[in-house]
């Protein structure tokens, strides 16, 4: 007998974080997430226990779809695949028998667990009589410490579930739990990790991203609606503001030295991520800086670059080294398409080796030669903005 598709989905969210008065809103939002990431796989029902969310899946429900889907949603720390039988001996015995049968294993265990103590056999006498019918079906032999298959059985009110496999989710918490904040989305690599990071703690990201189209053909603008696409299918609704960054950048050109450059480029894009934030309801801003990483990325420039802002500037990936980043990056699914060529905005006039040290001062004597208000108005202004909703229609 081959296995069926699961009946069920028990997913464990991370017990500790969600301890506290704020519990019932954090499982709220895990369970409006979980449907909603699921929305139109077959998923009949999403509901709360006490320490677990199930999933209910009708008999067409393509499993691995639904377990791909799941895998992605913030606070759901593994889940497992169930199936439903009667509460009857014999029926729970015909679905672990399935199970048994479905797959090579030398060793295993049986782990009952009853919820309603009323069913005839206690969970021991259960452990024992389904033990030896699996030892007489397949040979393998019972090992209670370290089994190659842990086959679990929950006795409920009016049914029982057995289930076997347990998948990891990328735990963190909901989304939507964290309030929201705005993301400076180049097309590499590094921001949108950290864009996936901050989700992961809850938060609602908006996208800023700066492109010099016309002034460079290059493919940015589509690397970052395809990028946002793909880290919409972990928050559900994203929007994608492009910003033109060419005016300003010819206006720094005409009015800030080479050295200088790079970081009067970025303090620009803070000033314009903040002013769209301010709108959106954002409490901080994200970059995906990271100590070190190139030259604009010295302590001291970042601290001349995040002294404009008013909102905090978060940068999630601040300790982490380039492995690290491309490896999350290969997990969140971005890493393709960032790797795409194109012409990053910032290296526009900008001398091989920039300042790695530009204090304030420096940079504040050019910057009064420039209507700043008037030119972050003006990239807010020429901003398009780009809407994603999960799944795509
Ligand atoms: P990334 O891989 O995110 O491009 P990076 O290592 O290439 O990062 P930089 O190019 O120095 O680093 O950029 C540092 C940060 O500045 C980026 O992570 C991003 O947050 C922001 N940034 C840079 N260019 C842009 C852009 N064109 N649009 C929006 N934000 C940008
Ligand atoms: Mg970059």
């Amino acid at each position: 007998m081959t296995l069926k598709a699961p009946h069920e989905v028990v997913i464990r969210f991370h017990e500790i974080a969600l301890k506290g008065k704020n519990r019932p809103v954090f499982i709220r939002q895990l369970v409006d997430n979980v449907r909603r990431a699921t929305a139109g796989i077959g998923v009949k029902n999403v509901w709360a226990g006490r320490l677990l969310v199930r999933v209910s899946l009708e008999e067409t429900a393509d499993w691995n779809v639904v377990r791909e889907r799941i895998s992605r949603v913030f606070g759901a720390v593994k889940f497992a695949p169930s199936y439903r039988t009667e509460l009857s001996y014999d029926e729970i015995a015909k679905t672990v028998s399935s199970i048994a049968a479905d797959r090579p294993f030398k060793s295993f265990r049986i782990s009952a667990h009853r919820a309603d103590k009323a069913f005839p056999l206690t969970s021991y006498e259960l452990n024992v009589k389904l033990g030896d019918m699996v030892k007489v079906q397949t040979g393998a032999r019972v090992d209670l410490k370290n089994p190659d298959l842990d086959i679990r059985l929950d006795i409920m009110l009016r049914e029982a579930f057995v289930w076997a496999d347990e998948y990891p989710a990328d735990g963190g918490l909901p989304v939507g739990t964290g309030g929201r904040v705005t993301v400076l989305m180049s097309g590499g690599i590094d921001s949108p990790v950290a864009t996936w990071r901050m989700m992961r703690r809850g938060c609602r990201a908006t996208l800023v991203h700066f492109h010099s189209f016309p002034l460079v053909e290059g493919r940015s603008r589509e690397k970052a609606q395809e990028l946002a696409g793909l880290l919409n299918a972990y928050q559900y609704d994203t929007r994608l503001y492009l910003v033109p960054f060419a005016n300003i950048q010819q206006r720094v050109i005409l009015t800030v030295p080479g050295p200088l450059r790079v970081v009067a480029y970025r303090r620009f894009m803070i000033r314009v991520a903040e002013a769209i934030g301010r709108r959106e309801g954002a409490k901080a801003l994200v970059t995906g800086e990271s100590l070190g990483q190139v030259s604009s990325q010295t302590l001291q420039n970042m601290a001349t670059v995040g002294e404009v802002a008013t909102m905090p500037v978060l940068r999630p990936l601040v300790g982490m080294d380039k492995e690290e980043i491309i490896e999350q990056s290969q997990h969140i699914g971005t890493f393709d398409t960032s790797i795409l060529p194109d012409e990053d905005c910032c290296t526009l006039f900008v001398p091989k080796s920039p300042s790695t040290a530009v204090h304030s001062e420096q940079i504040a004597a050019y910057e009064e030669e420039m209507d700043i208000p008037q030119m972050v108005a003006d990239a807010v202004g020429g901003a398009e903005l780009f809407e994603y909703h999960f799944p795509p229609a």
